[in-house]
């Protein structure tokens, strides 16, 4: 890892990577990459790359995991040993598993599992490149690969982070100013602004983080409007005026 930068945000109010303190990292979706997933999306947001693939509703193995009233929605977010700078060791660690169980918990309370009982949705997600804000990319991709696969939702989720840098609140942390900066806030949420997803990581004054929601809730409606975009394209079907009798 390179030494900490004198500054991560310069005079003139600019981050290293040239954006303002509430712009978002660029981000392009692709949607249905995967013939043998029910659904699927890769996402890049920054540098980070992330491939989910999305299955079921499907009965739910082993017999003992079903419920009878509804279905399980299992999510696997794992890293590819070549996602990060250190290579990361393969199979579940700590961090993976308490990514999974926070994210599962971002999407209970849109998907309609009761629709489905006794069976399983499988939400895997694999990161390609980590560049921060790998927990967030995954549930931005995993809401469009749900949505590929056609599961009733209530709702896209979509997910952000602030943070402090150099004593300032900022949208979106890159790996450079989560590793220097003083704290990482990622949040989900539904469409209509109900958060689905909270965690914080290091210091904030309750104003910094009634300031940080708030840019938040701008960055999310932004990534709703880009996953809307993708969904549009891919399962509207165009208006097609009929001729004019001449
Ligand atoms: N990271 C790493 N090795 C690891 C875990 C994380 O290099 O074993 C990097 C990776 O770039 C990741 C960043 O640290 O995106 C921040 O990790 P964090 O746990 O805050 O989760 P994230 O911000 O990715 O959701």
């Amino acid at each position: 890892m390179s030494d900490k930068p004198e500054k991560l945000i310069t005079d003139d109010g600019l981050r290293l990577d040239g954006r303002r303190a509430d712009e978002i990292r660029p981000m392009k979706i692709e949607i249905g990459v995967l013939s043998r997933a029910d659904g699927s999306c890769y996402l890049e947001w920054g540098k980070n790359k992330i491939l989910v693939g999305v299955f079921g509703p499907r009965e739910a193995h082993p017999r003992r995991s079903q419920r009878s009233d509804t279905a399980v929605i299992r999510y696997r977010y794992n890293m590819a040993s070549f996602s990060v700078e250190d290579r990361a060791r393969p199979g579940p660690s700590r961090r993976s598993i308490e990514i999974s169980k926070v994210s599962r918990e971002a999407f209970e309370p849109v998907i309609m599992t009761e629709l489905f009982p006794k069976t399983a949705i499988d939400i895997f997600v694999e990161v390609l490149q980590a560049d921060a804000g790998t927990r967030t990319a995954a549930i931005n991709a995993s809401s469009i690969a749900l949505a590929d696969a056609g599961i009733p939702m209530k709702g896209l989720i979509t997910s952000c982070a602030f943070g402090k840098v150099d004593g300032q609140i900022v949208l979106d942390l890159n790996k450079e100013e989560d590793n220097y900066g003083e704290a990482d806030f990622p949040v989900a949420m539904t469409q209509d602004g109900d958060i689905t997803l909270l965690q914080m990581d290091g210091h904030l004054t309750p104003e910094e983080i009634r300031k940080g929601l708030e840019l938040v809730k701008k960055g999310c409606k932004e990534i709703l409007e880009i996953q809307r975009t993708v969904l549009r394209k891919k399962f509207e079907t165009p208006i097609v005026e009929p001729e004019e009798e001449t």
